[in-house]
């Protein structure tokens, strides 16, 4: 069996939502697990906040607006008045539970409760329109089976478990559950956080031993090259977990590491697909590498590289440990790293605490930092007895100032430091000399 996961922009509107219902309609069985409309969520948290901060009034107002959105998506959703009235009725106690937390006590469970209502209204809303088609369709509550353990990770046992006894009571064509939502090990509700849906479409992948897991966004797959600063990118067909690892944290968002891992362990593809061009291949994502193929470039803005120079880290030891405490005291992740014997550069993309960590690094060495640098990194077969692949990349940048340079952290990734400035023409640089393509 197959999972499908639609993201908040493939069930946006009733328009889209019934789009969706089209695509999942192919005489196969599968679980579909939807995210909430797109901006429910952001919604959710204002009223939250607004709860919090004990603002009754401003969480009912965006309450309000909420509600009238909902209203018109009923409205076009169903071509029945039954239906449409199971959908309200539905809403109704969704809204009226949102509203239950006025003047009363509001703290991090309550909180949790109100940010599942967006995937409740899209799992129900679709499951009523489904229904409405007539097809043979289940909802799979995740509440009751989406666990996390006490370390607040997900718990598979039980996740498969659990599942699985659903699965075999309810036998149906269509499955549809929520994203993003699930208990914690007290029993309360609690979420995958931001952008959970995919993690949840893993899970599930993993909990079923799935034959393939099935990512619908708005974007047609990965990109062989940011398509804001390259012409002529292309679609990456196909790449490997580690390499769709490297590129997640650089802006292709398509999936963070976290949601492909269980897929990943078990060894289950993930293919991200077009929600707006169905028939475009996409991108297919497993355990296999492709040797000796460079797959794709992408950058991060906005980071900040730091330079401690001592002569007292010269043959000693525990430098780096002193260094790396500064960084989390301040919870600061650091990026990229390069050594020398007397100096460490390091880079980080968090630069609220910039100013204390370099005050305390001078504890240390003398300390320089440069701002607006960019990360450009270049993803694929890069294992090291390859020879001439990381050669290659360099060549391409040779007219461009390079600050850092890392290569060896794993098999499948060399970064380069450069300034923000010239981080376009990094870019078209190596997509011209890596895939031959120019702007
Ligand atoms: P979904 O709503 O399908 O879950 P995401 O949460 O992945 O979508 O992304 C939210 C928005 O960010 C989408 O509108 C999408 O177009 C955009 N986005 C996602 N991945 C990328 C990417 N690699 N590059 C640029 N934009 C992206
Ligand atoms: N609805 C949640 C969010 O907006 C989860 C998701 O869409 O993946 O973060
Ligand atoms: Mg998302």
């Amino acid at each position: 069996m197959k999972v499908l996961k639609f993201g908040g922009s493939s069930v946006g509107s009733a328009h889209r939502m019934k789009g969706v219902a089209g695509l999942i309609d192919d005489g196969e069985s599968k679980i579909v697990v939807l995210s909430a409309m797109s901006g429910t969520t952001n919604s959710l948290v204002e009223i939250a906040n607004y709860y919090t901060n004990g603002n009754a009034e401003g969480a009912a107002d965006t309450i309000g607006a909420l509600e009238m959105k909902y209203t018109k998506h009923v409205s076009e959703l169903y071509a029945s008045k039954e239906y449409a009235d199971k959908a309200r009725e539905v809403l109704a106690g969704v809204f009226a539970f949102l509203r239950s937390f006025a003047g009363k006590h509001f703290g991090p469970v309550e909180e949790k409760e109100v940010l599942a209502q967006g995937e409740i209204m899209s799992t129900n809303m679709f499951t009523f329109y489904l229904q409405e088609q007539g097809k043979d369709v289940v909802l799979l509550p995740a509440l009751n089976f989406m666990r996390l353990d006490p370390a607040g990770e997900p718990d598979l046992p039980y996740i498969a478990d659990h599942l699985g006894d659903m699965l075999e009571q309810k036998q149906a064509y269509l499955y549809i559950t929520q994203g993003f939502i699930c208990r914690n090990s007290a029993g309360d509700v609690d979420n995958l956080q931001r952008g959970g849906s995919d993690y949840t479409a893993s899970l599930i992948g993993a909990a079923i031993g799935a034959e393939e897991i099935q990512i619908w966004t708005d974007i047609d797959g990965m990109h062989n090259n940011d398509p804001r600063v390259v012409e002529h990118t292309s679609a990456v067909h196909h790449i490997h977990f580690e390499e769709a690892s490297e590129l997640a944290y650089f802006g292709a968002k398509v999936l963070h590491p976290t949601c492909i891992l269980p897929a990943k362990n078990a060894n289950i593809p993930v293919r991200i697909l077009n929600t707006m061009q169905p028939d475009a291949e996409g991108t297919l994502i497993n355990n296999e590498l492709e040797e000796g193929l460079i797959k794709a470039v992408a950058a991060k803005d906005n980071i900040a590289a730091i330079r401690i120079k001592s002569s007292r880290m010269l043959m000693t030891y525990g430098f780096l440990r002193r260094v790396f405490e500064i960084f989390e005291k301040y919870k600061t992740s650091i990026d990229m790293i390069c050594t020398s014997e007397v100096g460490v550069s390091m880079s980080v993309d968090n630069t609220s605490h910039l100013n204390e960590i370099v005050h305390e690094l001078k504890k240390y060495g003398t300390v320089s930092a440069d701002l607006d640098m960019c990360i450009i990194c270049v993803v694929g077969d890069m294992n090291w007895e390859n020879v001439g692949f990381e050669s290659r990349a360099m060549e391409a940048m040779k007219s461009v100032p390079v600050r850092m340079v890392s290569y060896g952290g794993s098999n499948y990734n060399i970064s380069f430091l450069v300034r923000g400035e010239d981080k376009n023409r990094a870019l078209r640089a190596l997509s011209a000399s890596l895939f031959n393509t120019q702007k």
